[in-house]
Parts: C-alpha cells; sequence; structure tokens
C-alpha cells in the first residue's frame, strides 16, 4: 500500500459498485492505493460482505435505516464527511439519476473538479486519473484529467464488467452517523411501470424506430423477443414523442450492451449508436440501403420490417424445432 492513498467507490445500485470495483482495483494498483468502498442503506451488512469478496479492501459501512433509501442530503452528508476525515485521491460514483447530482453537489462542497459519465478510466504517467466521455451529442469523445483532489468522477452502468467474488480479505469499519436534515419530503413512493424491465441486463435486445407505424404492431417484435428470449426496445422518438414505450436505448436512454441487438426501422443516427456501440452482434432492417444504421451493421437486411419480421420468426422456430427433434 501507498502512504495512505485511497481510491473510493460509491453508489447506491449494488450491481454496479461490483461494476466499478474491477476498474476501481486496476487504478489503486498503478496508485499502490487501497480500493476502499462507502456502502450506505439499510439493512446492507451482507451486500457489504460481498462487495468485500470482490475485491474491496475496506468498506465504510452506513448500516441505518435513515439511509434506507437514497436521500441527497444525507448521502452527501455521509460522504463529504469521510471525504474530509479520509482525504482519498479519487471517487469513483455510479452515474445514476441520483449519482449524477450527487457527485456534483459533493465536487462543490469539496471545491474540486467532477467529471460525469466516464466510459473509460486510465491513469496518466503523472498518477493523475484520466476519464473518457462522449460529448457533443455523441459525436466526439472528450479526454479530461483533474487539477484538484479528490477527483471525482461519475460512471455509466455497464461500461466496466461486475467483479466477481473470489477469496479476497478486508476490512469493514461501521461508522455511526447521523442523517442530515432534509429539505426536501417524500410524500408517496410507486413502482414505475415499465413494459421492458433491465433491458440493460438483456442478452437479446429487438427494437424497433419510427418505421413500426402503430402501437399494435409493436406484437411482431414481442412475437420474436420471445423466439430468442430476448427484450424489446426503442429508439427515442417512439418513447418520447410518441408514449408507446416508457423508456428507450440510446445516448440519452439506457445504453445496451446484449450478444444481439436487432434494430427495426431505425435509422442508426449517432444518438441511438452510442447506445449499442457495446453490443456483441448487430442485424439492421431497413428499407432504405442508405441508412446509416447499415455502416455500423454486422448483418444487414434491406427490406419492409413488416414482411422480414414474421419471415425472420418462422425461420427461427422452424430452426428451433429442428434442434430440438435432434437433441429428443
Ligand atoms: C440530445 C439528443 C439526444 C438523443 N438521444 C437519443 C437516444 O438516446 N436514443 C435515440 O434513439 N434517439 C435519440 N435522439 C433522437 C435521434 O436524433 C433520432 O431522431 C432518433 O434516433 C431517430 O429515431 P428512428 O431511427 O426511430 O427514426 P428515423 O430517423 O425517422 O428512422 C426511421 C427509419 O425507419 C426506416 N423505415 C421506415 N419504414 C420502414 C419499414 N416498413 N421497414 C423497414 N424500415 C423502415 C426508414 O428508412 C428510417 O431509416 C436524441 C436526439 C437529441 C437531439
Amino acid at each position: 500500500m501507498g502512504e495512505g492513498k485511497s481510491v473510493w467507490v460509491f453508489s447506491e445500485n449494488h450491481d454496479l459498485i461490483l461494476e466499478m470495483l474491477g476498474k476501481g482495483r486496476e487504478i489503486a494498483d498503478k496508485l499502490g492505493a487501497e480500493l476502499d468502498v462507502v456502502y450506505v442503506g439499510s439493512n446492507v451488512q451482507e451486500k457489504a460482505k460481498e462487495v468485500v469478496k470482490c475485491g474491496a479492501d475496506k468498506i465504510y459501512l452506513v448500516d441505518d435505516p435513515a439511509f434506507e433509501y437514497f436521500q441527497a442530503e444525507a448521502y452527501l452528508g455521509v460522504l463529504h464527511g469521510l471525504a474530509v476525515n479520509y482525504k482519498p485521491e479519487i471517487m469513483l460514483i455510479g452515474s445514476t439519476k441520483n449519482g449524477n447530482p450527487l457527485a456534483a453537489r459533493l465536487a462543490t462542497r469539496l471545491d474540486v473538479g467532477c467529471v460525469p459519465d466516464c466510459a473509460r478510466l486510465s491513469v496518466d504517467d503523472q498518477g493523475r486519473l484520466v476519464g473518457e466521455r462522449i460529448t457533443y451529442g455523441g459525436n466526439a469523445v472528450a479526454k479530461v484529467t483533474f487539477k484538484t483532489k479528490p477527483q471525482i468522477a461519475t460512471v455509466p452502468q455497464r461500461a466496466f464488467d461486475k467483479a466477481e467474488p473470489k477469496d479476497h480479505d478486508g476490512q469493514v469499519v461501521k461508522l455511526d452517523v447521523k442523517a442530515e436534515p432534509a429539505k426536501t419530503e417524500v410524500l408517496e413512493r410507486k413502482p414505475l411501470e415499465t413494459s421492458n424491465v433491465r433491458i440493460e441486463e438483456a442478452e437479446v435486445v429487438i427494437s424497433c424506430g419510427r418505421g413500426l407505424e402503430k402501437k399494435e404492431d409493436k406484437a411482431l417484435l414481442d412475437e420474436l423477443a420471445t423466439v430468442l428470449c430476448g427484450q424489446v426496445g426503442c429508439s427515442r422518438p417512439l418513447a418520447e414523442d410518441r408514449k408507446w414505450f416508457g423508456e428507450w436505448v440510446g445516448l440519452s436512454g439506457h445504453k445496451v450492451k446484449p450478444k444481439l441487438y436487432v434494430a427495426c426501422g431505425i435509422s442508426g443516427v449517432i444518438q441511438h449508436v452510442a447506445g449499442i456501440r457495446d453490443a456483441k452482434v448487430i442485424v439492421a432492417i431497413n428499407k432504405d440501403e442508405q441508412a446509416p444504421i447499415f455502416e455500423i451493421a454486422d448483418y444487414g437486411v434491406v427490406g419492409n420490417l413488416y414482411e422480414v419480421l414474421p419471415a425472420l420468426k418462422e425461420a427461427l422456430k422452424k430452426q428451433l424445432e429442428w434442434t430440438l427433434s435432434k437433441t429428443a
């Protein structure tokens, strides 16, 4: 270990903590630093233990019913207090709807810099953190480093693979922290109704764009998704303008990382493509052979989705039945 140097990871999202741990470990090892996690919540001891197994050297654990739900002032108070006391070199914070404003507020309180949405992270030869983030609506990548410490960066979901549990030993430091009084009051909490649950986790995503004419035609995608055990997604106009879906894929929506992404009637402009870059195989179905989606697709079908999708579904079903008959 270095002279008390540490790299910290924080998120209110457990999976995102595990995703940041692997990269955090790499950075900490490069700096000769400790890798610590700030874990805040209620009844989270078991989860904190999992984080130790996945590579954290130390967990600052705040486990109290007052922290059951994310609450900006309360979580900010914890992170700020700890950062002032222990002076980490780097703080990696999960880029979520809560994490991004939290990181910005923390940076303001500490009077340091903050770089949001770093999908790539490295350390330069002066030991400074370097973050890379997509900018100008997906048309450029900005490389940013820091002049102040702690260096605060937020990290989007699925930028890095989750760290796996191994025989790692670490220390859990339980903290008794009082929550800062909130300036807002939560009146009601209700689950979000979404048609596609956790599309980021799906191994197969079938997405439609403005090529889909009517809401009911979603059934065509649902059928193919059922055959391929996948999830259905869409481009932004179908969710934001037509309100046929709750969420969308892309720069301002979900970043997906499936083994197979099928884009049906999607033109493939940069803002959509920014969300599917990490897909292993992209198949595009579009009636315009000049559509930009074909530039990034691994396989392209120039055709009408209303003809191609039913034919594709039938062919896949036949293949599946044949495979099952051979293995029976
Ligand atoms: C700041 C900002 C952020 C944005 N973020 C996102 C984002 O996160 N995600 C996103 O998706 N968009 C985003 N957008 C919107 C984006 O710029 C595009 O407007 C949008 O992606 C286009 O959606 P589309 O491909 O469905 O529609 P279009 O561009 O209209 O394309 C429709 C395609 O369907 C094809 N087609 C039509 N009929 C058929 C048919 N019967 N069979 C086969 N093909 C057919 C056409 O040839 C065409 O290529 C963003 C825009 C801005 C300004």
